[in-house]
């Protein structure tokens, strides 16, 4: 079956053949995509034309209503997504979870954030200058949503909620989204979409099933492209002529050697010792370590290293690797047979400095290792102090590395080599220690999260992404920003100095809601 494209308010198949979509788990074609012969342009001025104004002409309460419906939509036939992410992904019940709960969680925080901003379409910020010795002469910033369209580009790893994550922003932002997932997983995010199809004002989300080759030859300067997936990716999407000449706004989430640094002061009998071990594994296994939050480098003070290596291994071994629809199954596979060549050689690459402490059994439970795609756990242990390797290169599936190290300081030095991530974890009490290290991080992550005693239990794991705070890094990471509330709706929004008379002032005023992103 050849699964269309959703664009200029249509099916559309594209020609050909298509590139087929497996189960890597039991290497099964599922179905087809093919955007040859799609009209990429004609897609990108319909979303501008149709659904931009559409948009537009509601106000924040009307487009979080429009999200609270897509969220209550998608949350009624959540058995068919978890059938989806399972035969098309190889996700188990909790790797699936994460990327579908996600989605229509953050569906519905931007809703109420929606209900929230209220019936105004636009925003002025508070306050003013006076320009002159004229009081009357005075200066005010607002923000207008951008005319163009999103241009969403997703990672294989997301499919539900790097596209709803990304949409609800741009949508409640009053701006129409053709969004494009990655190939080898994209049955979810068709599934998902045909489903809301009839809730959608036209051209207010346009899905382009197959290669994007293209896609940014017809960009425009009020487009915005938010781009998920590889480094390398990016810096080619970047370096078209197309948007070198158009200048179009262009976020990048990419590549991150994520840390997590278990305090110099946890011995091994402490409580966050055991939340460190526990949530460390559960790192590793999750999606098959397929999540760009993934801590990759694990940084533990030296005297305990030993007891750690240990903990997790115990933990480790105690997966089952194998087909996810085993409800034993801990470990499912990777994406693709080509995913699976990807990680081993990163993980080949990284043993050129660290040695393997532990790799589970490579055979899988009730799969043909022939025609599947997994990679057994790896926990890595490095050493050396030319260790470069393991601070730039990422396996992109399970397998992290535990470097040890000497003091607090240390830790931090060695976190902030990963050049640029997505996040970085501490996990200790030294209260003095945590305030140095969201000081000495910060520059260099998007998120930092430090865990002490108080908050062992309630807080969310390392690797989850939550509306409410930012997500993208810089550097390495890509230097983009998204969710992060209202924050994220900055990327849709033009910023905009007004200077004009009180009067006229006050009435924009008067129209607008009194905010700033
Ligand atoms: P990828 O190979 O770079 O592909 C990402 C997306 O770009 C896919 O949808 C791909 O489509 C598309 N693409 C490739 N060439 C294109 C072109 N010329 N024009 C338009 N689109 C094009 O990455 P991936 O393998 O899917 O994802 C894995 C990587 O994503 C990892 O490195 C991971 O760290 C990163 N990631 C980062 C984040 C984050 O938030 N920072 C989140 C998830 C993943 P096709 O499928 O058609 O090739």
């Amino acid at each position: 079956m050849l699964l269309p494209s959703y664009l200029g308010g249509r099916w559309v198949a594209g020609e050909g053949s298509g590139t087929a979509l497996n189960d890597p788990c039991t290497g099964l074609e599922i179905a087809r995509v093919s955007a040859d012969g799609l009209d990429f342009g004609a897609a990108l001025t319909y979303a501008r034309d149709v659904g931009g104004p559409a948009l537009r002409d509601m106000s924040f309460a009307a487009r979080g209503r429009l999200l609270g419906a897509i969220a209550s939509r998608l949350g009624a036939a959540r058995d068919v997504w978890y059938r989806s992410a399972l035969s098309n992904s190889g996700s188990t019940r909790a790797d699936a979870a994460m990327d579908i709960e996600g989605a229509v969680q953050t569906l519905r925080y931007y809703a109420a954030l929606g209900e929230k901003l209220g019936e105004s379409k636009f925003m002025v910020e508070a306050g003013g200058d006076q320009l002159t010795r004229d009081p009357g002469f005075q200066s005010v910033h607002f923000w207008t949503p951008v005319n163009g369209a999103a241009i969403h580009i997703n990672a294989f790893n997301f499919p539900a909620w790097g596209m709803w994550g990304k949409a609800a922003v741009a949508l409640l932002s009053g701006v129409p989204v053709v969004t494009k997932p990655a190939v080898s997983t994209s049955l979810l995010a068709w599934e998902m979409l045909r489903d809301v199809t009839g809730i959608l004002p036209a051209g207010a989300v346009s899905l382009l099933m197959g290669s994007g080759q293209g896609l940014l030859a017809a960009v425009g300067r009020e487009d915005v492209v938010a781009f998920t997936g590889s480094a390398q990716t990016a810096r080619s999407l970047r370096s078209q002529d197309r948007i070198q000449d158009q200048n179009p706004r262009f976020n990048v989430e990419a590549d991150s050697l994520n840390a997590s640094i278990l305090g110099p002061d946890i011995g091994v009998d402490s409580a966050l010792f055991k939340v460190f071990v526990d949530e460390m594994s559960r790192e590793i296994l999750l999606k098959a370590g397929q999540k760009c939050t993934t801590a990759r480098r694990l940084l533990v003070p030296r005297p305990v290293a030993d007891s750690l290596v240990q903990a997790i291994k115990a933990k480790l071994e105690a997966a089952v690797m194998g087909n996810p629809r085993r409800a034993d199954v801990t470990l499912g596979p990777v994406v693709t047979k080509q995913q699976q060549r990807a990680v081993q050689e990163s993980i080949d690459k990284l043993c050129t400095v660290a040695r393997i402490v532990h790799r589970g059994d490579a055979t899988p439970v009730d799969a043909d290792s022939d025609v599947s795609s997994f990679v057994p756990a790896h926990l890595l242990h490095c050493d050396a102090a030319d260790a470069g390797v393991v601070h730039e290169l990422e396996a992109f599936g399970p397998c992290s590395t535990i470097l040890p190290y000497d003091r607090g300081d240390d830790a931090i030095s060695l976190a902030r080599l990963g050049g640029g991530s997505l996040v970085c974890s501490m996990f200790t009490n030294d209260a003095a220690l945590t305030v140095k290290a969201a000081q000495a991080l910060g520059s260099l992550h998007g998120r930092v999260m430090l865990v002490d005693d108080s908050i062992a239990k309630s807080h969310t794991d390392h690797s989850i992404v939550m509306p409410q705070s930012l997500h993208g890094g810089p550097g390495r990471a890509g230097g983009g920003e998204e969710l992060g509330g209202s924050r994220g709706m900055r990327l849709y929004h033009q910023r905009t100095a007004l200077q004009s008379s009180v009067a006229t002032i006050a009435a924009v005023r008067s129209s607008a809601l009194e905010y700033s992103l």
